[in-house]
């Protein structure tokens, strides 16, 4: 099989066709058509084998954790996903798991309506790149940069899980109830992005970021973008009953909560003004939240407590993965 053959057998066809793509898959070049007075919004996301996902993870839960990983950084700006293109390093042609990786890719596609529009396939060390395009109107792209002091801190869904997910499968962390294995290790493998606790924050969140390095880093992040620290309150993170109870202790399951990454949830602050109306948006749609803190004057400084007295957790300063 060569590169033309693969990609017109696993790439080009079944897909949806939306029409705003003029030109998808098959030229030198896709050609989209971007509505008028609306921004786009494009980010990349690599995944390589050995650091991104261990060797041997299933090509349906690659595809997943790929899609995943550009989407929730569209919902973090308040972007609606459109376009994806993907550009394929693998060792070889391997059908298996090109049919597996292909079927997730589309059916994912599918679900979130953004076509493949193209991409590259190399020979090379297995690793994955997509490249994700979504639509924001202008006054409605959330950033890290709008944080006040005073403004609430959101998070939705749960934190912890996905780190958990990875020790299990690193054999670090032993959970011998199979209905809470399974959660924790589809949480880290098949992650889903926030699409649309995302556009329901426009205009409503001061600032937002998707977890995906660690609470604590992600936090910081959008305190240095917005010159301001924070208060987390670490009694009110949201852990999950199979985290929860599946751990040694509180420290440990705060320590996942607070610097495992890969959770692919938002994190958003929201003023005091418009906080009901966010949370009613959040509650209509679903979507679950937690208030976690309050954006501080003290810049650079983030204030942990719990049941409001100081507490220290060892791992609060070297948070969450860093490549170099
Ligand atoms: P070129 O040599 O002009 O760069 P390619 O041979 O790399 O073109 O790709 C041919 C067509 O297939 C292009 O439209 C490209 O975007 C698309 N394509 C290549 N690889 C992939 C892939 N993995 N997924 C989707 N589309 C792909
Ligand atoms: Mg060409």
């Amino acid at each position: 099989m060569n590169e033309f053959n693969l990609i017109q057998r696993y790439f080009a066809s079944s897909n949806i066709a939306r029409k705003d793509v003029i030109i998808g898959i098959g030229d030198d070049a896709a050609i989209t058509q971007v509505p008028e007075n609306q921004l786009l919004a494009t980010t990349t996301d690599t995944l390589v084998e050995g650091v991104h996902f261990l060797a041997g993870t299933d090509a349906s839960a690659i595809a997943h954790k790929a899609i995943s990983v550009n989407l929730s950084d569209l919902a973090a700006m308040g972007a609606e996903p459109s376009w994806i293109s993907l550009s394929l390093s693998i060792p070889e042609a391997d059908e298996t798991w090109l049919q597996q990786f292909s079927d997730k890719l589309i059916e994912l596609s599918d679900y979130y309506s953004v076509q493949l529009i193209g991409g590259d396939t190399v020979k090379g060390p297995l690793s994955i790149t997509i490249t994700a395009q979504g639509i924001v109107p202008p006054n409605s792209v959330l950033t890290r940069s709008g944080a006040n002091a005073g403004d609430w801190i959101f998070v939705t869904g749960c934190l912890g899980d996905a780190g958990a997910g990875l020790d299990i499968l690193l054999g670090k962390l032993e959970v011998s109830d199979s209905g809470a294995r399974d959660y924790l290790l589809n949480r880290h493998l098949c992650p889903s992005a926030r699409v649309l606790a995302g556009t329901t924050l426009r205009r409503l969140a001061t600032s937002c970021i998707d977890v995906s390095d660690g609470l604590l880093q992600d936090l910081q992040h959008v305190m240095r973008a917005s010159n301001t620290g924070a208060i987390i309150h670490l009694d009110k993170l949201p852990i999950s009953e199979q985290l929860g109870t599946n751990v040694a202790d509180l420290k440990q399951a705060l320590t996942y909560a607070t610097a495992a990454g890969d959770d692919y949830e938002l994190l958003f602050t929201v003023s005091e003004e418009h906080r009901t109306s966010v949370l009613t948006a959040l509650d209509n749609y679903g979507i679950d939240y937690a208030n976690i803190g309050m954006m501080t004057g003290a810049v650079g400084k983030v204030d942990l407590r719990l049941d409001d007295k100081p507490y220290e957790l060892e791992v609060s300063n070297a948070a969450g993965y860093l490549h170099f």
